[in-house]
């Protein structure tokens, strides 16, 4: 998936810098200054900028009118330029279908039995826009691929061109949020017919409002008034509406979105710059050993636990969440008695031991294997006894604590659902039990197509493309 970037202004030198939208810190690349710039839930504001002028647009309309065989003899009535807003979602979705077959019998005469569950996992990327105005008259549904093709200028100090006109935001962000889940989850429930969606989840959105620049140019012609909309970026006359039509703004704004505003991004410690990253959410200072997460736009101290799951160096960052289900169960050994094929073999020394849900919090491109490792670990039910100190991070921590626990509640999911008799309504996520989540680095024996991992990732890409294509 490629990724839009956006410009801003170095607050310590004023050059404008170029970074992946979505990132959390870096350092400029003129004067070196280190700044964090988002934060998990924060929602940044960012717009297209359109090189049209009124000439160009009359230019677009003439073509336009050349193109459908009318006439040029038509009357300017006024032209104005808008900025249409729309939120991005993007992130990973997990969903479950269940398809009931019926075992087939050669001798027609021996009726069908009880039908057998065949399971089936997706797993995607997404990346959608979805408008945050009400207003239909523009006739702009979504922004499709074109965003990609010039960067995003982050807004700052209402940085939009002079005359231009914002649209007013009128969807809040969740609205918006049912609304593209809806959208997604529709169009994969029909490439999937005959099977039911038994769990869907939707984990680690990057959220941000777009504004996209379009004109509008009111005209008579033949003694009709028509309004004529012009895409800001590809400069086409893309719709056309009867009438004179012209918007009004009211300063409607329901994102709560802000405008970039550049933090430093220090030890609150020792004052020592702390290393910059694109997306890590975790960050060592290498000054004082003290570990941070950035969490609710601040630096929370946090702990590096280290600890050994498989043998080799390559320590991971996973969530886990303390987890009982009805009111009985909360060991290990409990659970591998409701979940009889999932933990199969439980140490005696394990047993007591109290049961957690495991989620991955690192990146890796392939998301069918970060289910395969996220519900090995969970199925393990490894002892954390064995921590590790002084160990070197091989992937960098990316998932919130509260994403991580949508991707728990989607494991819950794929090992219950599994066995009838947990898919009551007793053995809902919702009416478990989940203590708070603690972040560990566990060991894994290679890395996991993490940034700089070379070409492991692109052999995992190259199978992630025939297994999830
Ligand atoms: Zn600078
Ligand atoms: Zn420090």
């Amino acid at each position: 998936m490629s990724d839009y970037s956006a410009v801003f202004n170095c607050p310590g030198c004023g050059s404008p810098l170029q970074t992946p939208e979505g990132t959390i810190s870096l350092s400029c690349s003129y004067c070196g200054l280190i700044m964090r710039i988002g934060s998990p839930g924060r929602i940044l504001k960012y717009l297209y900028n359109t090189s049209m002028d009124t000439f160009a647009v009359k230019f677009s309309v003439e073509r336009y009118l050349k193109t459908k065989g009318l006439s040029l003899k038509y009357t300017e009535l006024g032209s104005n330029l808008y900025h249409l807003p729309f939120y991005r979602f993007r992130g990973m979705s997990y969903s479950l279908f269940r398809e009931q077959k019926f075992e087939e019998y050669d001798d027609p005469e021996i009726p069908p039995t009880t039908p057998i569950d065949i399971f089936e996992q997706k797993c995607r990327n997404f990346d959608l826009t979805i408008p945050a105005y009400d207003n239909t008259q523009f006739g702009l549904e979504s922004l499709g691929i074109r965003p990609e093709v010039m960067p995003l200028t982050a807004m700052f100090q209402n940085n939009f061109p002079e005359e231009s006109i914002s649209v007013d935001i009128t969807l809040t962000p969740e609205q918006a949020r049912e609304k593209a889940m809806g959208f997604f989850f529709f169009n994969l429930g029909n490439a999937s017919c005959n099977k039911e969606l038994v769990s869907s989840e939707m984990v680690g959105e990057g959220l941000s409002v777009i504004y996209y620049p379009v004109w509008s140019y009111c005209m008579e012609l033949g003694g009709m008034k028509s309004t004529l909309f012009i895409d800001g970026l590809n400069k086409r006359v893309y719709n056309e509406a009867p009438g004179e039509y012209y918007y009004r703004p009211s300063d409607t704004d329901f994102s709560g979105a802000s405008e970039i505003n550049p933090v430093s991004h220090k030890c609150p410690n020792c004052g020592f710059n702390l290393p910059t990253s694109e997306c890590s959410l975790f960050y060592y200072c290498a000054n004082c050993r003290r570990s941070y997460m950035i969490h609710n736009d601040s630096y929370l101290s946090a702990e590096a636990r280290g600890a050994v799951y498989e043998n080799g160096e390559y320590y991971h960052p996973f969530w886990r969440f303390p987890f009982a289900a009805g009111d009985k169960f909360n060991t290990v050994s409990e659970f591998s008695r409701i979940l009889t094929g999932e933990i199969p073999l439980v140490a005696r020394k394990k047993a007591e031991n109290l049961f957690y849900l495991y989620a991955p919090a690192f990146k890796t491109a392939d998301l069918g294997f970060l289910t395969s490792i996220g519900t090995a670990v969970c199925r393990i039910q490894p002892e954390l006894n064995k921590r590790v100190e002084g160990f070197d991070r091989a992937a960098e921590m990316i998932l919130p604590e509260s994403e991580a626990l949508e991707l728990a509640r989607h494991y819950w999911d794929l090992m219950r659902h599994k066995y009838r008799y947990l898919t009551g309504p007793d053995y809902h996520f919702n009416s478990c039990r989940l203590g708070p989540g603690e972040l560990y680095w566990l060991s894994l024996s290679r890395p996991c197509g993490s940034p700089g991992s070379d070409s492991y990732s692109e052999r995992k890409q190259a199978k992630k493309n025939r297994s999830y294509a």
